[in-house]
């Protein structure tokens, strides 16, 4: 009997980890789904590009997939029984409905990803748009199309997916009024040559700045701030962080208070050694023991890491140590100009910032290489199929614990 891995999610991290999984373990000894709601890989870094009218394009995933063996699952998963080692999945099948499946494992990859996080502010649910889903990036879109020049657009958050969409959104349409609603100073985070960049570029686009803003509520055409100030705002984007999916928090997999799986160095979950998680779902850690931002540059590494300890401890293999750390953070500011922080390995600024024209160039050849990675998960080296250890692949790579 074959060893059956399944692998929830097909994103960055689920994608990359599955391919890998198969390029290292022989056909012969295990069986690989890959599960996702979606039919198409989605480059969630470009969503914000998707909302400000361009097209990203759509990857089919079983293009992707042609010929690596793994099998593909279009499926919505509801729940995973951990202890049982089960998955309900829902799918649609042709004339049927809905079609409600469970499916067995013997090693599960746990990579969902993450959604838009509301943080509970009154009103946000209901009013304010996100990017952090392809269905959310559509919406705004739309939402944008039919905004008449000089209508008001406030994006909340001043993080990198708040930048990245302020900026795209004023270059698309600088017809309209786009604000930016910060909790501290614009570009807290960076570099001071990053800040100054960051002055620069949203000046230009006439992006006005509310710093020291902190969004308490949000309402069809305002949003309203600490302090009892108002922003009028025909669209709110909402963009102060993401949050997980609640399917892992309802397991009884060792989480966190915000439903990430927490795993050690290999990606496999402390509480159930069968379970592995990677990319924003899983809370693993980085240099100097700081918890890994929800990203793709930390991301893909953890997909790497563990299907190559999964790999390992199922054929007998040395336990690989893959480096997880950030060399920088790149920012799109519109499709014309870019920022590049240089950081240190656990992701603090240093006074070294690539910027400009150069930098937009380098970042959109940073998204083509994070989907490169994803369809070529060996990264291009010699694929090298190794036999399941019989002992490994019959009680799983609990029973190789220790390795
Ligand atoms: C606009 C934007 C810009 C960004 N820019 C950058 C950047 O420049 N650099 C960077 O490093 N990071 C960036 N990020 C963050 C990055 O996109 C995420 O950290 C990354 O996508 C995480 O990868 P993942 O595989 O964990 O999750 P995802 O890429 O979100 O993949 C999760 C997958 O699981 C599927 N799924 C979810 N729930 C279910 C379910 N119940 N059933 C079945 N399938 C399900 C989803 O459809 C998806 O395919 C950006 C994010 C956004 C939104």
């Amino acid at each position: 009997m074959k060893h059956r891995i399944i692998v929830l999610g097909a994103g960055y991290t689920g994608a990359a980890a599955a391919g890998r999984l198969a390029r290292r373990l022989h056909r012969d000894d295990v069986a690989i789904t890959l599960v996702n709601a979606d039919p198409d890989f989605v480059e969630r870094v470009r969503l914000h590009q998707l909302a400000a009218g361009q097209d990203i394009g759509y990857r089919p995933l079983d293009e992707m997939f042609a010929g690596t063996g793994v099998e593909l699952m279009t499926a919505k998963v509801t729940g995973v029984d951990a202890d049982r080692k089960a998955v309900t999945v829902v799918g649609t099948s042709a004339g049927t409905g809905t079609d409600v499946r469970e499916l067995e494992y013997d090693t599960l990859v746990y990579a969902l990803g993450s959604g838009w996080n509301d943080q509970d502010v009154p009103g946000a649910a209901e009013h304010a748009h996100e990017v952090a889903s392809r269905p959310g990036a559509l919406r705004l879109r739309e939402r944008l199309a039919g905004l008449a020049a000089g209508q008001p657009v406030v994006v909340v958050g001043g993080g990198l997916t708040g930048l990245e969409a302020a900026t795209e959104i004023a270059e698309a349409r600088p017809d309209l009024a786009v604000a930016l609603a910060v909790r501290g100073g614009l570009g807290d985070h960076l570099s001071d040559k990053g800040r100054g960049h960051l002055r620069k570029v949203f000046g230009g686009l006439g992006i006005t700045v509310h710093e020291h803003t902190a969004v308490t509520g949000v309402e069809a055409d305002r949003v309203t701030t600490a302090g009892g100030g108002a922003i009028p705002a025909a669209v709110t984007v909402w963009a102060t962080g993401f949050a997980v999916h609640p399917v892992a928090r309802a397991t009884t997999l060792e989480t966190t208070g915000t439903g990430q799986i927490v795993v050690d160095a290999t990606m496999r979950s402390v509480s159930h050694p069968e379970v592995y998680a990677v990319g924003d779902a899983a809370m693993a850690t980085g240099p100097g023991e700081k918890p890994l931002r929800m990203s793709c540059a930390s991301g893909t590494p953890t997909a790497w890491q563990a299907a190559d300890a999964v790999a390992a401890r199922l054929t007998g293999g040395k336990l690989p140590r893959i480096p997880v750390r950030y060399f920088n953070q790149c920012v799109s500011l519109g499709r014309r100009e870019g920022l590049i922080q240089r950081v240190t390995a656990d992701d603090r600024p240093i006074e070294a910032a690539l910027t400009g024209r150069l930098a937009a160039v380098g970042k959109e050849l940073i998204c083509k290489g994070a989907a490169w990675a994803v369809a070529n998960p060996t990264l291009g080296l010699p694929v090298r199929r190794r036999r399941v250890v019989r002992e490994a692949a019959r009680t799983g790579p609990s029973a190789r614990a220790s390795a």
